[in-house]
């Protein structure tokens, strides 16, 4: 996971939103909790639709066609806007209660992100896991009013995801990431950032990336300092949000960096904390 910057909301968002919020908010006559009266929750994914589709490409775009979460490259078909606050149920854990889903946030730009269908369908879910669920948003409140979530936001503009996760890079777990902080490890777990499949992809970049970090190693070792950094260079400029695995990259190379004796350290520029 790395940061995400949206840019703009697409111009015909905000009418889809307005004219969205009245349909479903009428239908719900103003209480969230009325449609459980008679249906169960599905029927709140029913009633709010699909119409924010309407930006999914605007969103895949401006996330480089990269899930938020996982950073695979992948295609606008079969993958999914992510709601950040899921629109139709929400529960605080898998196989918690499920209560009724932020619907009023279904079509709000700073709520919506790309994913792609492992992270979003098979993991995350309507998983919004808050430290103190109590102080969940009442019905068409606000974000965040008090909620203290423990899910990451790539799309949050004053933090660094990457400083949440520790990816490892050598030895056993190559390839396996966990958390540096309560809201890291939450964010494993939810987004399932631990699974097999993504585990086994990292760890197959790391076998590229380590014959990269190999070429800089020998060019250290052998005194030709001049190159070793104009390749060093050459290697932090590909850490590109456009790249897939772009968080693993860079914790690839300060981990290469950290390891190298004092000297060559020295020689080799520090590798930025992220890409903003
Ligand atoms: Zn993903």
């Amino acid at each position: 996971m790395i940061r995400v910057a949206r840019g703009d909301e697409p111009a015909a968002l905000a009418a889809i939103r307005q004219q969205e919020i009245q349909r479903v908010g009428g239908a719900l006559a103003g209480d969230p909790h009325a449609i459980h009266a008679v249906e169960p929750v599905p029927l709140t994914a029913k009633l709010v639709g699909k119409a924010y589709q309407a930006v999914a490409g605007d969103l895949w775009r401006a996330q480089f066609r990269k899930c938020c979460h996982c950073e695979m490259r992948v295609p606008l078909r079969y993958n999914d806007v992510e709601h950040f606050r899921p629109k139709a149920s929400v529960r605080q854990r898998s196989g918690g209660r499920a209560d009724p889903g932020y619907w009023w946030l279904a079509w709000t730009w700073e709520n919506l992100l790309f994913a792609c269908a492992s992270c979003n369908r098979s993991s995350k879910n309507d998983q919004f896991p808050l430290v103190d669920p109590t102080k969940r948003l009442r019905a068409q409140a606000q974000p965040p009013g008090h909620e203290n979530p423990l899910l990451l936001d790539p799309a949050e503009p004053t933090a660094n995801p990457e400083a949440h996760l520790h990816f490892d890079v050598v030895g056993e777990a190559r390839g396996h990431v966990s958390g540096n902080t309560p809201n890291g490890a939450c964010s494993v777990e939810v987004y399932g950032l631990h699974r097999d499949e993504l585990v086994e992809v990292r760890a197959l970049e790391l076998d590229f990336i380590d014959s990269e970090l190999e070429a800089v190693s020998r060019l250290l070792r052998t005194g030709r300092i001049d190159s070793a950094q104009k390749r060093w260079t050459e290697l932090l400029e590909s850490i590109k949000p456009q790249r897939s695995f772009a968080a693993l990259r860079r914790a690839a190379l300060a981990a290469f960096r950290a390891s190298r004796p004092v000297e060559h350290q020295a020689a080799l520029a520090q590798v930025p904390a992220s890409v903003w």
